[in-house]
């Protein structure tokens, strides 16, 4: 399942390219160009506003009411939704853009990391569209607990 995030779910975005899911961000455009693009890829759109749930379900588009404010809540209605079990794509995809990362070794990211990092840390990936470097401790504990939590691991 690949989705796509209205411009009121950034923070729900964001969250699910962390567990590994394609996910796109939708924000400036119209409602139009949104169902569009979810028709055009393929892409189950998520979204907090019951009107545009409406329309684009009436115009025969996947869509999926995001039914709560709090994120601890919505990815429990979508891990329920979308009967989600696999977390083996975690931290595996770039949060900013979405891309998938690529591993890297120490030789790559030496330019692009803290030395104190570079000293400390052996695996690193890498996403090439935007050059953000990811290591292991760079996704923080705090992230970690909320997908324990909802996903019960
Ligand atoms: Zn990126």
């Amino acid at each position: 399942m690949k989705y796509l995030a209205d411009e009121m779910l950034g923070k729900l975005c964001k969250w699910l390219r962390f567990l590994g899911y394609d996910t796109e961000y939708f924000s400036g455009g119209t409602d139009a160009e949104l169902l569009l693009k979810g028709r055009l890829e393929e892409r189950m759109i998520l979204t907090r506003d019951s009107r545009l749930f409406n329309d684009v379900k009436n115009k025969g588009n996947a869509v999926c009411f995001i039914k709560f404010d709090g994120l601890k809540e919505q990815l429990l209605q979508i891990k329920n939704e979308f009967n989600i079990k696999d977390l083996s794509g975690r931290f595996r995809r770039c949060s900013v853009c979405n891309k998938l990362l690529e591993e890297a070794d120490r030789e790559f990211v030496k330019k692009l990391v803290p030395p104190y990092i570079l000293q400390t840390k052996d695996e690193f990936r890498y996403c090439s569209n935007c050059r953000k470097v990811y290591w292991k401790g760079s996704h923080s504990k705090h992230i970690n607990e909320i997908i324990e939590e909802v996903f019960n691991e």
